[in-house]
């Protein structure tokens, strides 16, 4: 398996969604008692396997942040494919590059270490056009 497959698989592994039986609306990170759309109570959820791909819906560049961060840092809020919405670091990209409606994908990382435990998050790249390996 090259790098970038591997990658993917651990994004894969991790980004379970839930989805509202009733009205498909998708829960993430964490399954809700309630659906927030169809307002179903008890909302009765399947896991799914949600996409790494999506998209930047909003965004913020931090300038000034803890010396244990990098800064600046843009923090976005982004859409996946299956409609889920989540908050995340983005990485691998500039002010210049940086737009609402960029498409980027999952990657899951060590984002810090506290006391010595691995903290860990997701940040999203943006999506560039991965070469076919021919090795594959
Ligand atoms: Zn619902």
């Amino acid at each position: 398996m090259t790098p970038e497959h591997w990658r993917l698989r651990r994004a894969n592994d991790r980004l379970i969604g839930f989805k509202c039986r009733s009205c498909g609306w998708v829960s993430f990170p964490e399954r809700r008692k309630t659906c927030k759309r169809c307002r179903a109570a008890p909302a009765q959820f399947e896991e799914i396997q949600l996409s790494p791909y999506g998209k930047v819906l909003s965004y913020v560049i931090q300038q000034r942040l803890p010396e244990e961060f990098e800064s600046p840092l843009a923090v976005a809020v982004i859409e996946l494919e299956e409609g889920a919405r989540l908050y995340g670091h983005l990485v691998e990209t500039s002010a210049e590059e940086l737009h609402v409606g960029l498409e980027v994908e999952a990657d899951y990382r060590v984002m810090y270490r506290d006391e010595g435990l691995n903290v860990y998050s997701y940040k999203f790249a943006p999506r560039r056009n991965v070469a076919h390996d021919p090795a594959d």
